[in-house]
């Protein structure tokens, strides 16, 4: 046996007629967009044996099989995986190169334990007592059983039924251990992982699924957990339905990415296919490439509220670094995708997607309408924000474009802006994981450092702190990333996301607390200091602009930048003072 490439089975996939295939041994009748019949496996007699060509899967209402056109194979003739897989390939006439002895795959045990609790888990959404509590969430969202149980979805019990269950079927702790569903607790008991939660299955791009993610019903913590990273389960490389996804993404050239699973299953539901979401963090270098090789245009549809803008620029980001377009489609207020489409239908949806704008106009459209565009320093804080998208833009093309639309709109020479954009390349590549690195500051780090730690160890206390800090700074002030990144966390109640450098930093903030420290001077003394820097960069900023400029342009900078220092000096005297104690240069 051998394994063959994935990007085959893909072709294979594709290429398969699923409905003739099928239709060889069911009398299939169609219905709307899919095809009914008996299903083979229960031998019933009704038509309750779908299959979905749109998806590439078939379902039984009853029995609860379900598949594609692989799993068929294996599960009606107990052909293996590569077997059912060349047998598709013959049928379509798909040649697959033989790549020698490679054997069977190691991480084989790991796939079936997972798609053994995968049935498991399903099996009590649909019938456990208990899992009454989950129908009745899925109700309260309005989705009914019939629609998400082709889905997958399932339901984990609070106690230990699981463990007894998969000791009954024969399955070994160690496989499950490392298969992310139970864990071990400190006296060497098992527990499962997942506890009154409802479970979405999460596939990799061979449709097999790898991992869960649960949200929790009724109260507790975290509200969303997923499995850990296991051989077969990375969560960052991975994109939520993109198995079913893929497809439409291709038809359609573009991806809709979306924050939730909800999101995601009410998309699907509405009749948008190519939509995918990643796993409750920010979206990662690698889900973007993800995305890339399926689409060339991508659009953003998340929350408009503060963390949901800066979810969307991230993304934004990651997404333009992989030469994808990117659009931001914008909600109204207050809703996300799920809700709309409730409201809306599907109408609704497409008119919103309709408007979708460029990812670049939409930063300037609310850097415009909070005003930054109206004053000089607040262009420069505007141009500030605009250059980690310029700088991400790996598309030569749609660079140049933003280049000139910043110009326009701050009021800057482009030569001027070119070379700032310049400037930022050189600095990329410091190894400051995958934020975008400001260019480096002249300024020692520890000062600075230690008042964004204070701002941190204040939003650990909660609110009003939390408010209060997020109300005054935001996260690209903070110089320090794994800082940067718990700020965001913390603001956005998403601290699960983290990675494990900023996890570590949080864990280490947490520890330490506020101690008996006065939090109302703490917090003076911070924001002060992240006002005193921002000025110290404005003037940074004007020095470095100043031979570029007209004798006319130079002596308003001039005039600018007498401006901006007296400021400094007025408010923050001690700025100078500690500057000058750390011999900064330029004091
Ligand atoms: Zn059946």
């Amino acid at each position: 046996m051998s394994l063959i490439p994935d990007d085959v089975i893909e072709q294979v996939r594709e290429a398969a007629d699923l409905v003739g295939i099928i239709g060889e041994q069911v009398e299939l009748k169609r219905t709307g967009a899919d095809f009914r019949g008996p299903c083979p496996f229960h031998g019933g007699t009704h038509r309750n044996f779908a299959v979905i060509p749109k998806k590439g899967m078939f379902y039984c209402f009853v029995c609860h099989e379900a598949g594609d056109v692989f799993t068929f194979f294996m599960k009606r003739l107990g052909m293996d995986y590569p077997t059912a897989v060349r047998e598709v390939a013959r049928r379509v006439g798909i040649t697959i190169p033989e790549r020698g002895p490679a054997g069977p795959d190691p991480h084989e045990p790991l796939y079936s334990v997972v798609a053994t609790a995968a049935d498991w888990f399903a099996r009590q959404l649909r019938e456990s007592p208990e899992a009454e509590v989950a129908r009745q969430y899925l109700g309260s969202r309005q989705l009914d059983l019939e629609t998400v149980l082709p889905l997958g979805l399932g339901y984990a019990p609070r106690g230990t039924a699981f463990l007894d269950a998969m000791k009954g079927l024969g399955l070994r702790d160690d496989v499950l251990l490392e298969a992310g569903l139970v864990v071990k607790r400190e006296d060497g008991t098992l527990l499962p992982r997942f506890r009154g939660r409802l479970l979405f299955p999460i596939h990799d791009q061979r449709a097999r699924i790898v991992g869960f993610g649960g949200r929790i019903l009724g109260e507790g913590e975290p509200k969303y957990l997923n499995s850990p990273d296991t051989p077969i389960f990375h969560k960052g490389k991975l994109l939520y339905n993109l198995h079913v996804a893929k497809h439409a993404m291709r038809k359609a050239d573009r991806a809709i990415v979306v924050e939730g699973y909800f999101d995601v299953l009410r998309l699907s539901l509405a009749g948008v296919e190519e939509v995918v979401a990643p796993l409750g963090t920010g979206l990662t270098a690698d889900q973007a490439q993800l995305v890339k090789r399926h689409a060339a245009h991508a659009v953003l549809l998340y929350d408009s509220d503060e963390a949901g803008l800066r979810a969307t620029f991230r993304a934004g980001d990651e997404l333009l670094r992989e030469r994808l377009r990117v659009s931001v489609a914008t909600l109204p207020a207050g809703e996300d995708p799920d809700t709309l489409v409730r409201q809306r239908g599907a109408a609704g949806l497409e008119t919103i997607l309709k408007d979708a704008v460029d990812v670049f106009e939409r930063k300037i459209q609310i850097l415009d309408r909070k005003g930054f565009f109206a004053t000089l320093p607040g262009r420069r804080r505007a141009l500030d924000r605009l250059l980690p998208t310029i700088r991400a833009a790996a598309d030569p093309i749609t660079r140049e474009l933003y280049i000139s639309r910043a110009a326009e709109v701050a009021g800057v020479r482009k030569d001027v802006l070119e070379r700032e954009v310049g400037t930022g390349l050189e600095a990329r590549g410091s190894g400051l994981g995958t934020s975008e690195p400001r260019a480096p500051s002249p300024e020692p780090r520890a000062i600075p450092a230690s008042a964004e730690k204070a701002l941190l160890l204040l939003m650990l206390e909660g609110d009003p702190w939390k408010a209060r800090v997020t109300e005054a700074v935001d996260a690209e002030e903070f110089e320090f990333v794994p800082y940067r990144e718990v700020f965001e966390a913390i603001a956005d109640d998403a601290v699960l996301s983290l990675s494990e450098t900023s996890a570590r930093a949080y864990e280490e903030l947490k520890a330490e607390g506020l101690d008996d420290r006065d939090p109302n001077a703490l917090y003076e003394r911070a924001v002060n200091w992240i006002e005193a820097r921002r000025l110290q960069r404005q003037l940074e900023d004007l020095d470095r602009r100043l031979p570029f400029e007209s004798p006319d342009g130079q002596a308003a900078l001039i005039a600018e930048k007498r401006r901006v220092f007296d400021e400094l000096r007025k408010r923050y005297p001690r700025y100078k003072i500690a500057m000058r104690r750390r011999g900064a240069p330029g004091t």
